[in-house]
């Protein structure tokens, strides 16, 4: 407390700031071995608060202060020792007083004047947001939307245009106007054209179930579960994001990975009878499938499946935005395997030599139920003899 006293009344002149901080190093610093953690700790609070009561050079003194009595006191243990604005290595190796010397209130500086700090992390934090993988997934939530767009409309055109020039040999406003309904129409019929089991229609029913067994699953098990992720293992957030190759990548072997332990989850509980009764038989609920039905599994299902993906990213050391990546390509994909359409964008068709199977595969696997029990890729089945493909 009489230090905490003369600190308050050192005020202006700065004069006993000198003393103080001798003081300081010879109580906390040097007698470390004496010093309690919570002598530490009562002194790094009342320090803190007076470093912003005191002129700027004595401000700089208190708080190396603090910053060897924590060190000393090995607070800071597992702190990183550097970060952004923080002081250079040759001004840290200065004690407190030689910062309070060194420092012109006159100048508001140190001298000699030091650098100010360089924004390179800040351009990292940017470089997040802008990086190469935002970029891509921009261009490619374009393409698709293009893609779409040409589809649904372009052919709309082809097919009305004519008829229109044909019938009144000019185009009035009138007909160039379609109902709501008839768009709506001529877009549905384009789109049933790659609908895999054409017979087949998604009923409210069935969507109406598997949202009820989605939101149980995830409100019972995925939400506490992720709470606790959450409190287990906190996610340190690096400044730098990934680089692109190597976030690609590391997609790739997570994706191959769980399509790998996927595989025999899957013909373990086919082949297994009281496996497929217990566990898997509810997925099979639906032979023709719409992207809900991706969802429409038991706990057991849902959690082992889940276990799989958040633990190859773990296994691998992935950065968080690649970790993050691969969840959004996973749940993609799965979507994709269940959405009961063949559409021109499907991944199948832009993975050569037909490695991966995709909604085709997947769709055959509702439907026969003996076949095609990899999830993505077809190797695995290939090499196991369960591959099924309709030409
Ligand atoms: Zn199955
Ligand atoms: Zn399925």
């Amino acid at each position: 407390m009489a230090l905490f006293n003369t600190l308050v009344i050192a005020g202006a002149p700065n004069d006993d700031i000198i003393i103080v901080l001798r003081c300081l190093d010879a109580m906390l610093t040097r007698r470390r071995k004496q010093v309690t953690l919570q002598r530490a700790m009562a002194f790094l609070k009342r320090l803190s608060t007076l470093s912003m009561h005191v002129m700027p050079n004595a401000s700089v003194g208190i708080l190396a202060a603090n910053r060897a009595t924590m060190h000393v006191s090995h607070l800071s243990h597992g702190a990183p020792s550097d970060g952004s604005s923080a002081l250079s290595v040759e001004l840290c190796r200065r004690s407190p007083l030689e910062l309070f010397e060194d420092y012109s209130v006159k100048d508001m500086t140190f001298n000699p004047p030091v650098a100010p700090p360089a924004y390179k992390k800040k351009v990292g934090k940017i470089l997040l947001i802008f990086s190469h993988v935002f970029i891509l997934i921009v261009t490619f939530m374009l393409c698709v939307g293009c893609v779409t767009a040409r589809l649904l409309l372009g052919g709309d055109h082809r097919k009305t245009e004519p008829d229109l020039c044909q019938e009144t040999g000019d185009i009035s406003l009138e007909k160039q106007v379609y109902s709501v309904s008839e768009h709506v129409q001529v877009m549905w019929n384009l789109v049933r054209r790659y609908k895999l089991q054409s017979q087949s229609s998604v009923s409210w029913a069935s969507v109406w179930n598997c949202l009820a067994l989605t939101l149980y699953n995830h409100l019972i098990f995925i939400f506490p579960l992720t709470v606790l992720n959450w409190y287990l293992r906190p996610v340190l957030l690096p400044l730098e994001a990934p680089p692109l190759p190597h976030l690609l990548a590391q997609v790739l072997v997570c994706l191959l990975l769980f399509d790998f332990q996927s595989f025999i989850w899957h013909l373990a509980h086919h082949k297994v009878p009281w496996l497929y009764r217990t566990f898997h038989k509810l997925h099979h609920t639906y032979t023709s499938t719409s992207a809900l039905t991706a969802e429409y599994s038991g706990a057991w299902e849902t959690l082992s499946l889940g276990l799989f993906a958040a633990a190859n990213p773990l296994l691998l050391g992935c950065h968080p935005l690649t970790e993050m990546v691969f969840f959004i390509v996973n749940i993609w994909l799965s979507v994709e395997d269940h959405c009961g359409y063949d559409l021109p964008w499907a991944t199948h068709r832009l993975i050569p030599f037909g490695l991966y199977g995709g909604s085709r595969h997947h769709d055959l696997h509702h439907l026969k139920s003996k076949y095609n029990y990899a999830p993505y890729f077809t190797h695995w089945d290939r090499l196991a003899g369960t591959l099924y493909m309709e030409d």
